[in-house]
């Protein structure tokens, strides 16, 4: 039976759910993992996740579609990148087919927690790893625990998709050659102080650039931008030091395969943000959300789409995937995981 729960005005904030998977790594190998209802983890004092930051994580959704079937979009994806985020952070790779079976099996038993049809919220799903054995001089785990948890969630911006403010700030994300194109704790550890920062200044989000020049665009602390040029084709940024986002490349495929439109990866420079008509984040919390404004140290620029409402690209982009996902539209070969 579903459970009690007001779905239309649920947060974006942890709930506890009945269970989550987790596996253990130990002596070169993972176990099999099981479903535990218990959502304490106990380690040493000095395990290498305390002390070094060894962890990575990923993000993605559940969800009902319009004939009633529980899914997830692309978990393939994130078990990739997953992988990768591991291989660089000097992890045990969870495989890949096995992280997919674990997404389905952690949604399947939770499925009385996944927000019915229509009510806006979903079921995010956290698979992470972290080393848990004791560590004192710096070098990787032996042990490490592999879990997904789950958490029903209402939209990520509460009152629909208005506008929101982008400033650049003096801070960087990612060096040229360094994690910011691996889904790692240490990314966000990081960008804690130029989002809270942003926010007494009252700015929504920081727009962060290349390290290297800072002439380039490259994405916000949590979601990747795309902007549409005034010939209605869609661009987004170009780098290695971007995380690669799910969402922007599901958005990119739909512009071109669905919309009919050009899209683009490239570099992206600060001087021409005043010629573009629309600019929006994107990532698998929010899908999509519309940029207003952007401040670069007092120049501000005003998209031509305004702070009321979407971009009409942005819209018809938003419409299209959200129907993809939700089974109002035909999702290409392979994107929709059916589990229940
Ligand atoms: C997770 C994340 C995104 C969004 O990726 P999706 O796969 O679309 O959810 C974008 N930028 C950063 C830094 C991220 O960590």
């Amino acid at each position: 039976m579903k459970k009690d729960i007001d779905w239309q005005n649920l947060g974006f904030g942890y709930i506890k759910t009945d269970y989550r998977f987790v596996s253990n790594y130990k002596d070169g190998k993972w176990d099999e993992g099981v479903l535990s209802t218990d959502s304490e983890i106990t380690m040493n004092e000095s395990a290498c996740v305390l002390q070094y930051a060894q962890t990575c994580f990923e993000g993605l959704k559940a969800y009902t579609t319009q004939d009633g079937h529980v899914v997830c979009f692309r978990p393939d994806l994130n078990a990739k990148r997953m992988a990768d985020s591991c291989r660089r952070l000097e992890m045990p790779v969870y495989p890949e087919d096995k992280f997919v079976e674990a997404v389905e099996k952690t949604v399947k038993a939770n499925l009385d927690w996944v927000p019915p049809y229509g009510s806006g919220a979903t079921l995010y799903l956290r698979p992470y790893m972290f080393g848990s054995n004791a560590v004192i001089g710096v070098k990787p785990a032996e042990e490490y625990q592999f879990r997904i948890f789950t958490t029903p969630v209402g939209p990520y911006f509460k009152g629909g998709a208005k506008p929101i403010t982008l400033r650049v700030p003096d801070f960087d994300r990612a060096a040229p050659r360094g994690t910011g194109h691996v889904k790692a704790g240490l990314n966000y550890a990081m960008s804690l102080h130029p989002i809270v920062d942003a926010h007494k200044q009252g700015y929504n989000e920081n727009m962060y650039l290349d390290s290297a020049t800072r002439t380039k665009v490259e994405e916000t602390g949590g979601a990747n931008i795309i902007f549409v040029t005034k010939d209605n084709k869609v661009v987004t940024p170009k780098s290695n030091s971007i995380l690669p986002s799910i969402t922007r490349r599901s958005l990119m495929y739909v512009a071109e395969h669905y919309l009919g439109l050009k899209a683009e990866e490239r570099e992206i420079y600060v001087e021409e943000l005043k010629d573009f008509n629309e600019c929006a984040l994107c990532g698998t919390a929010a899908v999509l959300s519309p940029v207003g404004e952007i401040v670069n140290h007092g120049e501000h620029i005003c998209l031509p789409s305004g702070k009321e409402k979407m971009g009409p690209i942005t819209q018809k982009l938003y419409d299209t995937l959200t129907g993809i996902q939700m089974g109002r539209i035909e999702a290409p070969e392979g994107w929709i995981k059916v589990i229940a």
